[in-house]
């Protein structure tokens, strides 16, 4: 949460930081600014979205060539101008941008108070900044000293990047618990929360670490630590092409994303799934095998549609490996007492690999001597570093701030791990295990041939979209579908919307039927099809409106529903990768009928850096 952009070198700065701000603008969307030094400092800054700071700019004088800009999802403080980053200290001669929150800020403020000095906003932010200026002021020391001296005493997370008017080429940078990547150009450097503002000018990055320092100048990146040692960069390339980020034709990053699935799948799959040979091949299963086949117990730790892949994740390996799995919720897991024997393996997933509560719960379980598997898309993100072992998704950028492809990408990831220790362990029969590589294989085709038909699910989404409440139910691998449905109906639609087993609805949601309630059946044909078609005549008994994600030629679910959306046959443990797809479509077009903005739902953000 939060986007930061800087740069320091020979071009001008302020349409690299705009331009970048346009790219992280899924970390938040509450207000945006810039600072700019050019013989001065100059802040500007507007509440909403970076467009209408970019139109508030025109004419403005925004030449500079170093410079440092902020996409703000608000924690402390209301969205406004006011509270809008950068922040300028109370001397005048600071402007900073921050992710993160400071907890023990409001004892800081206090101090700061005590010793005469006022705010302007109600930021934890402006607090830290205004701390850092009173110690360099007071010890008469380096802007980088006072930094290190006011981290030192910060509870919470944080990445910052700060500029000094008297210092007009320098950047410092510091993190804990928020990403921070720099880029290093030919006498320029370019920093960001992700490698996305950076890709088009240089493909050569240092991911910073917790409790790193960075003292950045256009021909200069000396990184340290907060006992003032030196570190030495490691540079990194990226793999990620500048078409990867870009709308390509789509209005929205959402429709894109759901529309590259075939892809993101396949890419996903590609190296590592060999139907021929009977063979997956994934180095971080492999050198992990004998921890992994002989684990007592795998936690799943995520949050949100993680969390869902996590659930699908439960049933696919207690069925195929037979060993015993939870799911946690991270923010729970991390701040309860759980019980976490040394050999447990814990499973982290996380799309952009940088949320909070999943990092700290997985530092937790280390600590108490569990091995980390990360499942994470953002290549060389926190939790990927922090993980013993892990699996990329390989499903591209995902800048929608409703998690689609990297949804389905999780599920082809788990599916394969499962597979594969299954596979060694002895859990499942060869023709099984090969028919369902087979399966795996034909998954992006599938889904190709659903999204085909995706004027299917306009339709129905044209005829429900002014309903006020909606029910998902399923069983089985399609009970957390049917609870990813409900999340991307809410986040996208703002419709109100629950998930539910389709036979636990008995047991108190079946109050609400009514004439008018949609109740979407994820029913596609498995093991507990009769037993969900009997569901289903229970809402229309009580004459819900049905709508069904049935299996191609399911008659009699057909019959009992108002509408359907057929997606092609499949084994049940590969079919939440086919039925969730209607379910992203209809949640999008719902949201455009409406007229929201579904790549930047009210109130939410993407990559929760913050706990
Ligand atoms: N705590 C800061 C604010 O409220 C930054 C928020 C964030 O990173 O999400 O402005």
């Amino acid at each position: 949460m939060c986007g930061i952009v800087g740069y320091t070198g020979p071009r001008e700065a302020y349409p690299i930081v705009l331009k970048g701000l346009k790219r992280l603008e899924y970390r938040g969307y509450d207000s945006s600014g810039v600072a700019l030094l050019n013989h001065g400092l100059k802040v500007y800054k507007k509440k909403g979205k970076v467009a209408e700071l970019e139109e508030s700019l025109i004419g403005a004088d925004v030449k500079a060539n170093i410079g440092i800009g902020h996409t703000r999802w608000a924690t402390h403080g209301e969205p406004s101008d006011r509270n809008a980053h950068p922040h300028e200290s109370a001397s005048g001669r600071l402007a900073m941008i921050h992710n993160g929150i400071i907890e023990n800020y409001a004892l800081i403020k206090k101090e700061l108070e005590n010793k005469g000095y006022s705010f302007k906003s109600d930021t934890d932010t402006e607090v830290l900044l205004n701390f850092i200026d009173d110690i360099q002021q007071h010890n008469d020391c380096s802007l980088e000293e006072a930094v290190r001296v006011a981290l030192k005493r910060v509870v919470g997370a944080y990445c910052i990047l700060l500029i000094d008017k008297e210092d007009p080429h320098t950047i410092i940078a510091a993190r804990k618990g928020s990403p921070l990547v720099i880029g290093i150009g030919k006498g320029e450097h370019f920093l960001a929360s992700d490698a996305s503002p950076i890709i088009e000018y240089t493909k050569e990055v240092v991911y910073v670490n917790d409790y790193e320092l960075a003292i950045v100048r256009p021909d200069e990146l000396i990184l340290k630590n907060l006992g003032n040692e030196k570190i030495t960069p490691y540079v990194t390339k990226l793999d990620m092409e500048l078409a990867a980020i870009e709308k390509g034709g789509y209005d929205h990053f959402m429709i894109k994303e759901i529309f590259e699935q075939p892809k993101t799948i396949y890419d996903c799959l590609r190296g590592r799934l060999d139907v021929a040979k009977g063979t997956i091949t994934m180095a971080g299963v492999e050198n992990y095998m004998e921890q992994l086949k002989n684990a007592h117990r795998i936690i799943i730790i995520a949050c949100g549609t993680s969390w869902h892949a996590g659930l699908v994740a439960e049933y696919i390996i207690e069925e195929l490996c037979r060993i015993p799995v939870e799911v946690e919720y991270a923010s729970e897991f991390r701040y309860r007492n759980p019980v976490v024997n040394k050999g447990d393996v814990i499973i982290a997933i996380s799309q952009s690999g940088e949320t909070a509560d999943t990092l700290v719960a997985i530092e937790k379980a280390k600590e108490q001597g569990a091995i980390i598997f990360g499942v994470v898309n953002a290549v060389g993100s926190s939790i990927a570093r922090a993980s013993h072992t892990g699996a990329y998704t390989h499903s591209g950028p995902e800048i929608g701030v409703a998690s689609t492809k990297a949804f389905t990408g999780q599920l082809a990831v788990l599916t394969m791990i499962a597979l594969k220790i299954a596979h060694n362990k002895g859990t499942i029969s060869e023709e099984r295990y090969l028919q369902l590589l087979q399966d795996l294989h034909d998954v992006p085709e599938k889904v190709d041939a659903i999204l085909k038909n995706a004027e299917e699910v306009k339709a129905i989404a044209d005829k429900y979209k002014d309903s006020t409440d909606a029910l998902f139910l399923g069983r089985g691998y399609n009970f957390p579908v049917a609870l990813e449905g409900a999340l991307k109906l809410k986040e996208i639609s703002y419709i109100h919307a629950e998930g539910y087993p389709a036979a636990e609805m008995k047991h108190g949601p079946i109050a609400l039927v009514t004439e008018t309630l949609p109740v979407i059946f994820v029913a596609t044909k498995d093991s507990y099809h009769e037993k969900v078609v009997s569901n289903m005549q229970e809402i229309k008994a009580r004459k819900g409106r049905v709508i069904s994600i049935i299996t191609e030629g399911d008659e009699l679910s057909t019959s009992l529903s108002n509408d359907v959306f057929a997606v092609p046959p499949a084994d049940e443990i590969v079919a939440p990768m086919l039925s969730v797809i209607p379910l992203q479509l209809l949640s999008y077009y719902v949201g455009i009928a409406k007229g929201y903005d579904v790549d930047k739902p009210r109130n939410l953000a993407k990559s929760v850096t913050v706990e």
